[in-house]
């Protein structure tokens, strides 16, 4: 759809506040005001807060080992559960798809949403949203709407910062003297797409808040910095220029890669590891339908720990392309047997597949090659992928990934709490 100069356009974003923290509140109540953080994988620091956890000064990316000491402060930490937070952001993001019929999920916690059309009020909307959201998931969210992305951006900010707006700021529906005054007390980093870097730059030109940005000539702006800068101070004054990307565009190489919880030294587990990632890079790609034509296996050692450093890795065609799990195991398997040297720590490793098509391309591949089509309705793949959706991940895996539950090479998780949401067995139990 084009919204270019629309003078009536109405955006809103939808944000979770503190996401994964809030999802690990609705699988375990009793956390609510407590100071709670997430942990990234294998529990090295933290990647998500809560409101209580700020007030205790923790910043974002505190190593686990510094901040450790707040437990006895009241903190609590959990290892990041993606499955339960992936799961949790599909709920949010399909109930929010059903307020208006042009949704753009833009992160696992943010949706923009085309208001435009609809007759209720931005706060009516803005409120109904977050109710609904809150009551059939728990999950608290603020709502910005705006003239643009940009301004729907920055009113998603306000509605954070500012309890007094109750969740919901509509700059759309604000005299514009007021407008103004909230983007004089936005500094020019805290807007969409500006960041770090470039705010000192701006500020040497005098543009120091959204509103200097927004009242700046937008052609002086493509010259002294670039075409989205002044995209963006368009936005900031309202003229909505970014696209929409209902269908995000399919990724153009897919990495599956994990930090061991442990080292590890013999090929099998090494083996094993391979076989996981590959799964999951192979589940992905079939996911957005595509074919890969290239695979990358690599493992290596850890430059902080002593001992043999070494590092192999192998980028392996794959003719013809495919999309077949068994088939991709086969190939990094052989790839990583040729690298791995016995007696080294490895720390690391992973597969990216790469050199990525679409499945109905036609395919110019070794003309001297047997004929054999790359073939993605492949059945057994069709039922591999549904029998997992329906009756959990891994329900069915190729046998070279199959693994003990304390296998050196999984992550370190020791906070996890269950997959509530996704996994039969680790459903809550409620006691009366
Ligand atoms: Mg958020």
């Amino acid at each position: 759809m084009d919204h270019q100069g629309s003078t009536s356009t109405r955006i809103a974003l939808i944000d979770g506040n503190s996401f994964y923290c809030a999802c690990e509140r609705v699988i375990q109540p009793a956390l609510a005001g407590k100071p709670l953080i997430v942990l990234s994988n294998n529990d090295g620091c933290a990647i998500a807060r809560s409101n209580e956890a700020k007030a205790l000064g923790i910043r974002m990316g505190a190593p686990w080992f510094s901040i450790r000491h707040l437990e006895s402060r009241g903190l609590v930490a959990r290892s990041a559960n993606f499955a339960l937070y992936g799961d949790m952001s599909d709920r949010m993001m399909t109930l929010i798809g059903q307020f208006a019929p042009h949704q753009e999920i833009y992160s696992i916690d943010e949706s923009f949403l085309d208001l435009g059309g609809l007759s209720d009020t931005g706060q009516e909307i803005g409120q109904a949203i977050r109710h609904r959201i809150a009551q059939w998931l728990g999950l608290p969210t603020c709502v910005g709407i705006g003239a643009s992305k940009t301004l729907a951006k920055l009113a998603n900010h306000l509605a954070k910062t500012y309890p007094v707006l109750q969740g919901v700021c509509d700059l759309c529906d604000i005299a514009p003297e007021r407008r103004d005054r909230a983007l004089a007390l936005t500094p020019v980093d805290a807007v969409w797409g500006i960041g770090r870097r470039l705010a000192p730059r701006l500020r040497a030109q005098d543009i120091h808040t959204a509103l200097d940005l927004a009242r700046s000539n937008p052609r002086d702006l493509r010259s002294a910095f670039s075409s989205t800068v002044a995209d963006t101070a368009r936005e900031l004054a309202g003229e909505a220029c970014l696209d929409w990307q209902d269908h995000p565009e399919p990724r153009r190489q897919i990495l599956c890669s994990r930090s061991f919880g442990q080292p590890v030294t013999r090929l099998d587990d090494l083996l094993q590891a391979i076989s996981r990632f590959t799964s999951r890079a192979a589940e992905k790609l079939r996911r957005q339908g595509s074919l890969a034509g290239t695979l990358q296996v690599f493992a290596r050692t850890s430059y902080f720990k002593p001992g043999r450093q070494h590092a192999c890795s192998a980028v392996l065609p794959l003719t013809p392309p495919s999309d077949r799990t068994d088939r991709l195991i086969a190939v990094a398997l052989a790839g990583l047997r040729g690298g791995y040297r016995p007696g080294c720590n490895y720390a690391k490793a992973g597969v990216c597949l790469m050199d990525i098509q679409p499945t109905h391309a036609q395919f110019q591949y070794d003309l001297f090659a047997p004929a054999e089509p790359p073939r993605a309705d492949d059945r057994t793949m069709l039922a591999l992928d549904r029998i997992n959706a329906r009756f959990g991940a891994d329900t069915l895996q190729i046998a070279s990934a199959l693994h003990d539950h304390d296998a050196p090479w999984l992550m370190r998780q020791e906070r996890m709490s269950p997959r509530a949401t996704t996994c039969w067995n680790e459903l809550i139990e409620i006691r009366c």
